[in-house]
């Protein structure tokens, strides 16, 4: 072959490769589906609830729960917010909340989180639950779309997760034994009080398990000296922690109370933010983070790391809600002393599965996002 004929020929054979891979480009850009823009989209779905669920705050047979959905690149990402009523929160105000919100949440780069979600809160004054439930989404679907459990974004180990505690509502004795009783697995219970019912509560429990126990209190107590009689009698009876004796604004009192008893006191109601730790520091020993009181996994890594900065312990705590959150919060539990990580296992109708427990432990799988599968049943 000539020179001439040789460079003829690579040309040829040059526009022929150029050729096929733009053939192959337009190929694939003309054939499959036009792809769909990213849509982020909002439903309520009703919990059921097992056992009316009883507190000083309210009762109920279920719960409504504000659930979201991230489609974007073929990817779906899934989350939920449970509003909580001691802050007039609810799905029905969530959704509304949101509903203006969801073309800029559905065009946001969902790598640029960090941005998005410190716009929407300030965009959902009070509706932390709501801004819960687009944080999750967010990350099951960056999760997914690189690949890895949501723990791995967070650098933490599947082994190091918590066990949780399982939750006996405010009830009649005989159906506290029997609470008791279904909750044979747990080594731990965390038993709401806060009502002139206390020590018939504690007792009921008392006559079926030796289990060490949590108290949560939810505000109940109404003056320092009585908080601080029953945490010392509670003491007594095996409880190795308080929640939230006193209502949330009497931070002067609670520091009283934690000058007169021994045990762990925890701030629930009274910690919403990471701004509000610093100030707890003396009346409290530590914080109950719940990602529907932070707005989501984001604003919760960051009261953890604000609480331990200050020396203080922490507790993962959650609402009654489907295992979308608590699989969510389980993801974060490698990080805390505590975890009351059980609102899903109050529920009769669970809309997808996730997080398992086994003897109290949190078991995650290695499942990319936060490892949830939606049960066939609540795909309509
Ligand atoms: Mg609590």
């Amino acid at each position: 072959m000539k020179r001439r004929e040789l460079f003829q020929t690579l040309a040829a054979t040059a526009v022929g490769v150029n050729l096929m891979g733009r053939e192959v480009l337009d190929g694939a850009a003309a054939s499959p589906a036009p792809r769909k823009a990213p849509a982020f989209t909002t439903r309520i779905r009703r919990l059921e609830l097992r056992h009316t669920w009883t507190t000083t705050m309210s009762s109920s047979s279920y719960r409504d729960t504000l659930h979201t959905q991230f489609d974007r690149d073929g990817i779906t990402g899934y989350g939920e917010g449970a509003g909580i009523v001691r802050y007039q929160q609810s799905a029905l105000g969530g959704q509304k909340a949101l509903e203006g919100l969801l073309p800029q949440i559905s065009a946001a780069d969902p790598f640029c989180y960090e941005k998005l979600l410190k716009e929407l809160d300030r965009q959902l004054p009070g509706q932390r639950a709501a801004l819960a439930a687009v944080d999750l989404a967010l990350m099951d679907w960056l999760g997914k779309r690189l690949g890895v459990p949501v723990y791995r974004l967070f650098g933490l180990d599947p082994k190091d997760t918590a066990v949780t505690n399982m939750s006996i509502g405010i009830d009649t004795p005989e159906i506290t034994r029997q609470k008791v009783r279904e909750a044979e697995d747990f080594p731990v219970l965390k038993v709401k009080v806060g009502l002139a019912t206390d020590e018939a509560t504690i007792d009921a429990v008392r006559s079926v398990t030796k289990k060490p126990l949590r108290v949560d209190a939810n505000e109940g107590w109404t003056s320092k000296e009585e908080a601080a009689r029953k945490i010392n009698w509670l003491e007594s009876q095996g409880v190795q922690l308080i929640e939230q004796p006193l209502p949330a604004h009497l931070v002067e009192e609670t520091r009283w109370i934690r000058n007169h008893v021994h045990i762990p006191i925890f701030a629930d109601e009274a910690c919403h933010s990471a701004e509000d730790i610093p100030k707890l520091r003396e009346a409290f020993d530590g914080i109950v983070v719940k990602l529907d009181k932070s707005g989501g996994l984001i604003e919760a890594l960051r009261q953890i790391h604000v609480a331990r900065a200050l020396g203080m312990k922490v507790m993962l705590g959650c609402m009654v809600s489907s295992s979308c959150t608590v699989t969510a919060a389980a993801h974060l539990s490698p990080l805390v002393d505590y975890a009351d990580l059980d609102g899903h296992l109050l529920i009769g109708n669970d809309p997808y599965q996730g997080v398992t427990v086994q003897k109290g432990k949190l078991i995650l799988t290695d499942a990319p996002g936060l490892g949830l599968r939606l049960m066939p049943d609540a795909k309509n």
